[in-house]
């Protein structure tokens, strides 16, 4: 402490009062879990080809006492960094698989599983148990994963994956396209569905290059025999490039927003696995 000893007082008040704002989020969140003020929103997902809701994406929200519906991307991070994301996603899974136990038996529900997660073994446990609680079959439960899952013990995260798998359940790579993973991963990771990142969706109208990207994706998925998916599709004409790129299926809010369980509920009533939308 005796060097740098200005720089050391200089920077005191501000980590202070960052890891303060740190410490008292991580309290909240512990306090929310016990509380049960987190819910699920489900983002219809559709085939492209026949416009049918083949699924709903799982989306986490905090209902924060001051702050109001706080967006996943808002705590995830710390809730990854705290280990709180293990007893949280937990609870995400048996939540997802028992409200869409309720879904027709075509409609499946995907569930987000973070890198953290998957280090641990005890996520296949987590998974089998919220299956067998809801008594739903793991077929009709996706695992969306992101590359950061690769980055782990190669070995390990196989592992799961391949019991994953022997529980029906299909993993579907998220994001795609933003991480540091190489293309062959593709090819030894047992995956059902890429998720082609939303930033390449957006400017697929405007930029060749994001365009030339989701076009070899959706090929590249075609020929490894997986299923291309399209995030935040938005505009009318980023669909109609989407479907000519060969992309096989699509989820934003062109087609729907993220909706409460009883909304999907009324939704799948209404009119079950057709897409009401703009996009006719
Ligand atoms: P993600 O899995 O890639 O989810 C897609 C995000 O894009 C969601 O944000 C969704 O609300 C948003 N989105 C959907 N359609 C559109 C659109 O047309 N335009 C735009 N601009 N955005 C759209 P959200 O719900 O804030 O989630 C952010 C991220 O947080 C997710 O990205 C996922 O990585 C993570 N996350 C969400 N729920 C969970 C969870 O239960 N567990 C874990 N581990 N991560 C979660
Ligand atoms: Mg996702
Ligand atoms: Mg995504
Ligand atoms: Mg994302």
């Amino acid at each position: 402490k005796a060097d740098g000893r200005g720089t050391w007082r200089f920077f005191e008040p501000e980590m202070d009062a960052r890891m303060q704002a740190r410490r008292q989020l991580e309290l909240d969140l512990r306090r929310a879990l016990a509380a049960g003020d987190f819910q699920l929103l489900y983002q219809p997902q559709i085939d492209l080809a026949s416009r049918r809701i083949t699924g709903f994406e799982a989306l986490l929200r905090w209902h924060h006492p001051e702050r109001g519906l706080v967006s996943a991307a808002d705590f995830i991070p710390l809730a990854e960094e705290t280990g709180l994301i293990v007893p949280l996603g937990k609870w995400v899974l048996r939540q997802a698989c028992a409200e869409a136990a309720g879904w027709p038996p075509e409609i499946s529900v995907a569930v987000n599983v973070s890198a953290v997660q998957f280090g641990s073994a005890r996520l296949v446990d987590a998974v089998a148990e919220a299956l067998a609680a809801a008594g739903l079959p793991g077929e009709r439960l996706e695992i969306e994963v992101t590359e950061a899952i690769m980055l782990q013990d190669t070995a390990q995260t196989m592992a799961v994956l391949h019991r994953l798998r022997d529980l029906g359940v299909r993993i579907s790579m998220d994001d795609f396209g933003t991480g540091y993973s190489s293309l062959g991963y593709l090819r030894s990771f047992p995956f059902d569905k890429i998720k082609i990142d939303q930033s390449f969706v957006r400017d697929i109208e405007k930029r060749g290059d994001a365009r030339a990207i989701v076009r070899a994706i959706s090929g590249l998925g075609d020929s490894l025999g997986m299923r291309t998916s399209a995030e935040g599709v938005e505009t009318p004409e980023q669909l109609e490039q989407l479907r000519a790129d060969g992309c096989t299926e699509g989820q934003g809010w062109l087609f729907g927003r993220p909706l409460p369980a009883s909304a999907v509920r009324s939704l799948l009533q209404a009119a079950p696995g057709v897409v009401e939308s703009n996009a006719a």
